[in-house]
């Protein structure tokens, strides 16, 4: 008998409305509606047309310096001065403090569909281990609903802030999932990628760097990334967040630079709304979006998946933990708002993220984990162009989230 049996589900590439049966955590049964055949179920449910998606897979997120704005006096005007802002107030974060900072996104992302998240904690001479410690705490605490990744990373740089590197090799012991690295903060660039790159061969892990995070397209670290990447024979196992220099770049040269990063296989994770935010700010005319060239990426055929990134801080004031809504702004500031870049969109955050993650026994089909979670809309643009809160979140089989919203009209204006 199966634990769950969701009816009449609308799913991507498949014209017929589907039946799906969960058993155990997985998927056990798959058939179009009404079939002559179907297993009894625990539980069934109803899904009247509505799609279901597999779950969606935050790939970039900081957890820790999420909702500050409340401690700021000013917002930040560069990316140097949102780095210093940050610093000066993570000298007052304790681990209660981080811990419900962090636990408030988590259980957006999750109401908002998310069954898998990479975030980037930091690891240095401030907060020692603390944040990490923190997260590693909640990850366990929140497993059942949603799997974490915890990237080490070292936001002051790590030659910048000495004792740096012994404590991202401590948190790559006790339990770190990702070598993280940020290109923009040391000034010795191939002493940061090669101590970055040695970690990782060391504990087996897989790397996700902040990479180029500026307008001037001489910031190319992503060749150096996507050279060694090659080297160490680490294909399909690095990431690269930002990656905007590459949008400043003439299109002749950025079209070899994407060349290479195809060939390297590195996923390149776009973060809209911190990019928007802080790029192009010194430019007096002709304002530069400060975006990596997203459609352009995607016609050489590399990963780009899009991230949440931050949350209400000194980066970007802005912000929810919800895949849906960073996924929209990166349709109306990308240029991709046909039904084609709608079904693209969706699969970034859930097929294409989950690559990048290397999360394996994904999606709606036999077999997989049963990370699901269900809309009323029946169509990937009905979706992303209404950005519905209505959703139901399964992990594993299990209902985890479901949320509903009321409203009413007065007088003629009811249906
Ligand atoms: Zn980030």
């Amino acid at each position: 008998m199966l634990d769950l049996l969701l009816t009449q589900v609308r799913l991507q590439n498949e014209t017929r409305l589907m039946d799906i049966g969960v058993r155990q955590g997985k998927i056990e049964y798959l058939a179009p509606s009404g079939s002559e055949f179907v297993p009894e179920a625990q539980l069934i449910e109803l899904a009247a047309g509505g799609m279901l998606l597999p779950g969606f897979v935050e790939p970039h997120i900081h957890l820790e310096k999420s909702y500050l704005l409340s401690r700021m006096t000013q917002e930040a005007a560069s990316l140097s001065e949102a780095i210093r802002m940050t610093a000066d107030m993570k000298h007052d974060f304790t681990p209660a403090d981080m811990k419900s900072r962090s636990l408030a996104v988590i259980r957006e992302a999750i109401r908002s569909g998310a069954t898998h998240m990479r975030c980037h904690v930091e690891v240095d001479p401030i907060l020692g281990l603390t944040a990490f410690e923190a997260v590693l705490e909640l990850k366990e605490k929140v497993k059942h609903a949603l799997d974490i990744q915890i990237v080490v990373f070292p936001q002051e740089g790590i030659f910048k802030s000495p004792g740096t590197a012994e404590l991202m090799d401590e948190a790559m012991r006790s339990g770190g999932d990702v070598v993280g690295g940020i290109t923009y903060q040391d000034d010795n660039l191939e002493a940061h990628l090669q101590y970055v790159f040695e970690l990782a061969e060391k504990y087996g892990k897989p790397i996700d760097f902040h990479a180029d995070f500026s307008d001037n397209p001489e910031q190319l670290a992503i060749n150096k990334i996507a050279d060694r990447t090659i080297a160490a024979g680490m294909q399909g196992l690095v990431s690269a967040g930002h990656v905007t220099s590459l949008g400043s770049l003439e299109r002749r040269q950025a079209e070899v630079v994407a060349d290479l990063i195809k060939e390297a296989d590195l996923h390149i994770m776009t973060l809209p709304a911190t990019d928007l935010f802080i790029g192009g700010r010194g430019d007096q005319e002709k304002q530069r979006r400060g975006l990596t060239p997203v459609g352009m990426l995607l016609e050489k055929g590399v990963n780009v998946v899009v991230g949440v990134n931050n949350i209400r801080n000194p980066f970007t004031p802005f912000g929810k933990a919800d895949p849906l809504e960073i996924a929209w702004l990166l349709a109306v500031t990308a240029y991709m708002g046909g039904e084609g870049d709608a079904r693209q969109l969706i699969k970034m955050l859930t097929v294409g993220a989950a690559r990048a993650l290397g999360i394996k026994s994904y999606g709606l089909q036999l077999g997989s984990e049963a990370d699901m979670v269900l809309f009323a809309e029946p169509s990937e643009r009905d979706i992303l162009l209404g950005k519905p809160e209505h959703r139901t979140v399964w992990k594993r089989g299990v209902k985890v989230a479901e949320t509903r919203v009321t409203s009413s009209l007065q007088g003629f204006l009811q249906a």
